[in-house]
């Protein structure tokens, strides 16, 4: 499968006052040279700690923030060259769903008038009833009877609301789908619907899915591929079997030690880390993890790890990460 999608050294740095009454000025390193690719028709999944980055990432591959430097590059497209227009014009082929429906749908427009907004700023149907033929379909495909087109956003429950968001993702027949924690702001029974249409929708649309989640459950049934980022940066990426299997950052290791397991073979001791994510306008020199990290303490506290940013490399075919002493740190049973 080729990519496509292809992050290259992508940041996002944002200003930041600094200092005791906010008169110092201070750079926030929200995302801080992140690469990577995505194969069409796969589903990476993006996971960490809230703070560690993974939403900026998201908006700024879409340049809905815009990033501070790198490339991006998407069904052939360099997204990051594009001016206004033509950006414009490419949002067609790249979508986002976002984590509170709610908050991403207009409470003055109702539900068709939402579905139809994008069709008509992307010439998509020849008339108005074209577009509103095609607004039924969509509705339809979600699950919501098209009736509910007249209704507002506010008549709907929560699970309603992100299937009209996908809807609206959808109907510029995008490649590829930012989902920014889609699930977090649904019941836990509507969560394995939301999770189910996805998937149906990526095969009947060969969609291409960036899948942001806390859950790692969730994103182990989903994904094909996952990327851990801690402060900013991607610490290991791996196929998700095989990063579930055998996490090589300590920081994965302990993310996972915390996925509650039924199946009693596969449960791990849970590892909890010391302290706060740092503040990404303050990491720390070397490793930015060694100040929380359970092998670094167990290790003797080396200066390699105090000094020295090791890079994201692969360890294992297809298996990259991001420490000096990578699958050092087992993970307990
Ligand atoms: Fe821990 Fe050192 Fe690896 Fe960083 S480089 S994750 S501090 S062992």
């Amino acid at each position: 499968m080729s990519a496509l999608v292809a992050v290259e050294n992508l940041t996002k740095h944002f200003a930041a006052r600094t200092g005791l009454f906010g008169g110092g000025k201070g750079v926030i390193r929200a995302v801080d040279g992140v690469s990577f690719e995505i194969a069409e028709g796969e589903t990476l999944g993006l996971v960490g700690e809230s703070g560690c980055g993974k939403s900026t990432l998201g908006r700024a591959i879409l340049r809905l923030h815009e990033p501070t430097s790198g490339r991006v590059v998407i069904d052939g497209t360099d997204v990051t060259s594009l001016g206004s227009g033509p950006l414009r014009a490419f949002r067609k082929r790249a979508q986002i769903i976002f984590q509170d429906p709610y908050a991403s749908l207009n409470p003055r427009m109702t539900v068709g008038q939402i579905l139809e907004e994008p069709l008509t700023i992307h010439h998509l149907g020849d008339d108005r009833g074209a577009r509103r033929k095609r607004v039924a379909e969509l509705l339809d495909r979600v699950g919501l009877r098209p009736e509910v087109a007249a209704r507002y956003p506010h008549e709907f429950s929560g699970g309603q609301r992100q299937r009209v968001g996908i809807a609206r993702a959808l109907a510029v027949e995008p490649r590829f789908i930012v989902a920014d924690e889609p699930l977090s702001a649904l019941d836990v029974s509507i969560q394995a619907q939301i999770v189910n249409l996805l998937v149906d929708l990526q095969k009947e649309h060969a969609l291409t899915y960036l899948f942001i989640s806390h859950d790692l459950k969730i994103v182990e049934h989903l994904c094909d591929r996952v990327a851990v980022m801690y402060l900013g940066r991607v610490v290991e990426s791996a196929p998700a079997a095989a990063l579930y299997a055998r996490p090589l950052h300590p920081y994965s290791v302990a993310l996972l030690s915390a996925v509650p397991e039924i199946d009693p073979a596969k449960k791990r001791t849970r590892i909890i880390l010391e302290g706060d994510v740092p503040s990404p306008a303050a990491p720390p020199p070397g490793c930015p993890f060694h100040p929380r990290c359970p092998l670094y303490a167990q290790k003797g506290r080396p200066e390699l790890c105090r000094t020295a940013l090791p890079p994201l490399e692969d360890k294992a075919p297809n298996h990259r990460a991001a420490c000096h002493f990578a699958g050092e740190l087992a993970s307990p049973s």
